[in-house]
């Protein structure tokens, strides 16, 4: 079974990091799907966000996962890689309210199309990007939501 997993990771958080783990012990192929959002350019670009997820494959020894990006609309990704699994984490009843809208229009547009849903780590569910992003933007420490080499990264380009 191959399971995508797609976000913006912008950038990746520990959170998103739990989830990754998860779904390498529950698939034979993981694939974290970098959605390319031309409105939303700021922060990492593509790339960097790209090596920052690989970065912490690698340290990781996650060996089924991949990570691709990807344009427009994920059902026809799910087509061109092979996939009828899509993964999302849940945090809170409103990601519940946002991911239930999605996961229905997707499985309109690709009958059997499965969106899985993981419950975010208790110790992770008021983490998200947006919020490294703010603390980010006012220099604050970032540590205690990202991977070292995240932190890094982000001090080596904002701080
Ligand atoms: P998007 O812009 O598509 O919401 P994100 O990169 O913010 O993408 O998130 C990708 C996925 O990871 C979403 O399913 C989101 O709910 C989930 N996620 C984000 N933060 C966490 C977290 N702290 N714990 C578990 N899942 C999370």
């Amino acid at each position: 079974m191959k399971a995508i997993y797609p976000g913006s990771f912008n950038p990746l958080t520990i959170g998103h990091l739990d989830i990754i783990k998860r779904m390498n012990a529950m698939y034979d192929e993981v694939i974290v799907a970098i959605l390319i959002n031309e409105g939303k350019k700021h922060f990492f670009s593509l790339e960097e966000r790209k090596e920052m997820i690989m970065k912490e494959i690698q340290n990781n020894n996650l060996d089924k996962v991949t990570v691709m990006t990807f344009e427009g609309l994920l059902v026809n990704f799910a087509k061109q890689v092979g996939s009828k699994i899509v993964v999302r984490g849940l945090r809170a009843v409103t990601d519940y309210e946002y991911e239930t809208k999605i996961a229905l229009f997707n499985s309109s547009l690709y009958p059997g199309l499965e969106t899985v849903f993981l419950l975010s780590d208790p110790r992770y569910s008021y983490i998200s990007s947006s919020g490294v992003r703010e603390v980010a933007h006012f220099k604050g420490d970032v540590s205690p939501y990202v991977t070292k080499n995240v932190e890094q990264e982000i001090k080596k380009k904002f701080y």
